[in-house]
Formats: structure tokens, C-alpha cells, sequence
């Protein structure tokens, strides 16, 4: 075959200016990739002629590929502030400024500086939980999902763990309580039934097969109407009573009231420590507003078993976590809520999002037609079921685009909203200060002005 003769010579390929600056290795290495494509297409017959240029530019589309980042920064106009599929809770910039010191120089991380042996990493973040949350101990692991899983391996091994009917949830990402709780090697004892758990359900399901009353924080769903489930300070008491283990999968986990009235039915963790619990656990990137983590306080002889269990090892977290997790902390302890992006979005008032919008109107050109509105968001991430917290949105049309279009064309410029009441609209209760002239720039391409 006359073609396959007239396809270039690798290392007079290779020379071609556009690869100026490029990794000459990389570019070896595709350059022949490309070719021999070429080649078998050729002999195949699927291909009857090529051209050096367009050989050249597939190369160049593969480099960019595989060495451009594959995560990107996105614009959260959703109004979800804990949006588990847009990486859940941000992290302040100056929190940041403190890992790259620590993870750029040697640190203690495992070292007791004071007594000059080996230390404990936990040790830097559990003192100021048990100073926020009156726990005596805390242990931390890498996310709450881990949390759980080590909770019922240690202590509910082949024995019995008592779980209400309506609290056997699954939570996204495939988590399911019973699965769980089957691969731990925990027995569940259900109890009660879906709408309706009484105390007296617990009380009579403890044998001495019984290792724990444990409480599911229900995260994605409520039950309306005729329900009724058996608060956590009850559970407390039953099993003091009984002298087995309460363990409260907390999920969302927050450490200050929340405001919109939703603390009247998701006491905070603050409330529930009154109770002394034996254990509890919760995310770090919920409501807590910080990194990555499983979160586990309570007894202090309960977290010395956790310790000593070998699971821990494999559950273990980076010191880029225990930084930023002791970051936060202080500020939780310090009270500067506004140093926590997620409880900062959460509290900020009606007020402040109405200005950011007309802040962001101003900035665009007339032929976008905008108009703002007070509308109803959600926490989101599994933290408050179904309720609703106030928030401002801009509803947004131009050049007769559909609500469907719009929200496809700024979602290929990584700016992420939503569709409500047939309308495209851009949630303020997630955006920041620092989108509004980058979102000004996405509209003005896409609205051809
Ligand atoms: C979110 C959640 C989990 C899982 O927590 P991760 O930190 O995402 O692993 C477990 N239980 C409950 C009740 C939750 O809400």
C-alpha cells in the first residue's frame, strides 16, 4: 500500500514547531501512538487518507487531555451549600495557608515535642473537641461512613445492635445501614416500625445478646404525619439503665444552633452531650463546615477500645486533614463563624444575598433579561431533611433560550445553577463575593454582547 509509505518518519515528526515546549517524551510517546493508529486504520481500511496536520493536532488534543487538571474549580449557584457532588464544604484560603506549611516542612505530627518520644496524632485536634463538645475523649477517622464501621466492629462484633425501623436509611454514595452494619459483623435488631418507634420498643428488645441501642440521624427523609420516633436522650437512658453501649450516628453533626427555626427538631451536638452519651459520630464536611472526616466523641475508656482496634490503622487519617480540622476548630471555640464558608453561607441574611445580586445585575447588559426573587433552598448533604431555608435567586433569560439550554451552556463554563418554576436561576445563598465578576464575564460570552 502506496499511503502507509507516506506517513512521517517519527523523529521528523516530532520536530514539528508545534511542540514547542511540550514534554519531548510525552510527545514521543503519542507521536507513536498516533501513527500506529493511523497505520492499522489504514490497513483495516477504515481510513483512506490522512494529513500531517491533522496527525499533528491529534497529538496536541491527547497532551492537553491527559495534563490539563481533571478537577476543576466550579461556580455553586445551586443554593446547596453542602453539595455532596461538588465536593460538600469549602475551605477558607487562610486554613490552606496553614497545611502548606505543615505539609511542605517536617512537623509532630506523631512526635510529643515535650517529651521528645513518639506522640499521638489524634492528640491535635481531640483536646479542642473536648473543649467544645464537653466529650472527654474524640477520635478521628476519614469519614463518618469509616466512623461507623468501626464503631460496630469493635463493640457489636457478632452481637446484637438495636436499630428503630425508621432509622435503617440509606444514605447516597450506597451506604446502607443494614449493609453496613452486616459487614461489620454486627447483628441488627430491628424494632418498632417504619413510622411509628416507642421506648418501650427498645427496653424490651435488650437481651444480654445485646451490645448497643444505636440511633440513626435520618438525613435524607422525614416522615410527615402519624410518626413518632424515640429522641436521643431517651435512647441515653434506656441503655444507662440497661448498662450497654447508646451510639448516635449523628450524621450532619452540628456544633452551633441553627438558625430558620431548624433547631427545634435537630437538637446540636452541644444539646445532646448534656445527655452524656456514650458515643457519637458525625462528618467533618457537613454542618461542622470542615475537611473530610469521620468525627467520633464520647467515653473515654469507649474511644480507648475504638483506638485498639486494628481497623483504626486502615481508617487513618492524613495530617492535611488534622490541620485543617484543627483550623476550624479553633474557630469554632473562638466563635469566628465567618473563618467557616459553610456556616458563614448558613447564617448570612436575606439582605446581604439581595446585594449580591443587584451587585452581579448591574454588571450585566440589557439584553440578558434578569429579575431577582426570594425563593427557598436546602442545607443539603443529608443534614436537615425537607426543610427549607430562605434565599435570593436571579432568574435569568436571553437570546429565547430555553431554561434547559441556559443552564447547559454555563454549566460548560463550569458555572452550576438550577431550574426552578421553568426558569434558569442562580441561588445566592451559595455564591460569593468572588464569582459575581466571573459570572458577569460567562453571561457576556454567552449572551453574544
Ligand atoms: C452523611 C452520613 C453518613 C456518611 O458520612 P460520610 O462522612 O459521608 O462518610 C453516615 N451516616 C449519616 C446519618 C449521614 O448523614
Amino acid at each position: 500500500m502506496e499511503i502507509l509509505r507516506t506517513l512521517p518518519k517519527i523523529d521528523q515528526f516530532i520536530q514539528n514547531d508545534q511542540f514547542k515546549g511540550y514534554s519531548k517524551k510525552l510527545i514521543l510517546e503519542l507521536s507513536k501512538e498516533v501513527i500506529s493508529q493511523t497505520r492499522v486504520a489504514i490497513i483495516e481500511g477504515t481510513k483512506k487518507s490522512f494529513n500531517q496536520e491533522d496527525l499533528v493536532s491529534q497529538v496536541c488534543t491527547r497532551y492537553q487531555t491527559l495534563t490539563t487538571s481533571s478537577l476543576q474549580t466550579v461556580i455553586n449557584a445551586t443554593g446547596v451549600i453542602i453539595h455532596t457532588n461538588l465536593g460538600r464544604s469549602l475551605i477558607d484560603p487562610e486554613v490552606i495557608y496553614r497545611v502548606k506549611e505543615i505539609v511542605s516542612q517536617y512537623n509532630n505530627l506523631e512526635y510529643d515535642l515535650a517529651l521528645g518520644k513518639r506522640g499521638e496524632r489524634y492528640t491535635h485536634v481531640s483536646q479542642l473537641l473536648q473543649k467544645i463538645t464537653g466529650a472527654e475523649d474524640a477520635l478521628i477517622v476519614n469519614n463518618n461512613a469509616s466512623a461507623v464501621f468501626l464503631i460496630l466492629n469493635t463493640f457489636a462484633k457478632d452481637r446484637e445492635v438495636i436499630v428503630s425501623r425508621g432509622e435503617l436509611v440509606e444514605i447516597g454514595g450506597s451506604f446502607r445501614i443494614p449493609e453496613v452494619m452486616h459487614q461489620s459483623g454486627a447483628k441488627l435488631k430491628e424494632i418498632g416500625t417504619t413510622n411509628k418507634t416507642h421506648p418501650k420498643d427498645y427496653t424490651n428488645a435488650i437481651t444480654d445478646k445485646s451490645s448497643m441501642l444505636m440511633k440513626v440521624h435520618k438525613s435524607n427523609y422525614n416522615i410527615e404525619g402519624f410518626s413518632s420516633d424515640v429522641d436521643i436522650s431517651e435512647v441515653i437512658k434506656i441503655a444507662r439503665e440497661h448498662n450497654i453501649i447508646d451510639y448516635y450516628d449523628m450524621g450532619s453533626g452540628h456544633l452551633v444552633d441553627l438558625p430558620y427555626g431548624l433547631d427545634q427538631t435537630e437538637p446540636s451536638l452541644i444539646q445532646i452531650m448534656k445527655h452524656n452519651p456514650s458515643l457519637i459520630s458525625f462528618s467533618g464536611d457537613k454542618l461542622l463546615g470542615s475537611v473530610q472526616a469521620g468525627i467520633i466523641v464520647g467515653k473515654k475508656a469507649l474511644i480507648e477500645k475504638l483506638k485498639q482496634n486494628q481497623l483504626l490503622r486502615m481508617l487513618r487519617v492524613d495530617k492535611i486533614t488534622l490541620c485543617i480540622l484543627e483550623e476550624n476548630l479553633k474557630s469554632l471555640l473562638l466563635g469566628e463563624i465567618e473563618k467557616i464558608p459553610t456556616l458563614k453561607m448558613l447564617f448570612e441574611d436575606i439582605t446581604q444575598l439581595q446585594d449580591r445580586a443587584k451587585a452581579l445585575e448591574i454588571r450585566l447588559h440589557e439584553n440578558i433579561t434578569t429579575k431577582i426573587l426570594k425563593s427557598e433552598t436546602m442545607i443539603g448533604g443529608g443534614t436537615t431533611p425537607n426543610k427549607k431555608i430562605p434565599t435570593v435567586v436571579m432568574q435569568l433569560s436571553f437570546n429565547k433560550l430555553k431554561p434547559s439550554q441556559i443552564e447547559k451552556q454555563l454549566r460548560a463554563r463550569n458555572l452550576i445553577g438550577r431550574i426552578e418554576n421553568d426558569m434558569f436561576v442562580l441561588d445566592f445563598r451559595t455564591i460569593q463575593n468572588r464569582d459575581i465578576g466571573i459570572i458577569a464575564e460567562i453571561l457576556k460570552e454567552i449572551s453574544h454582547v
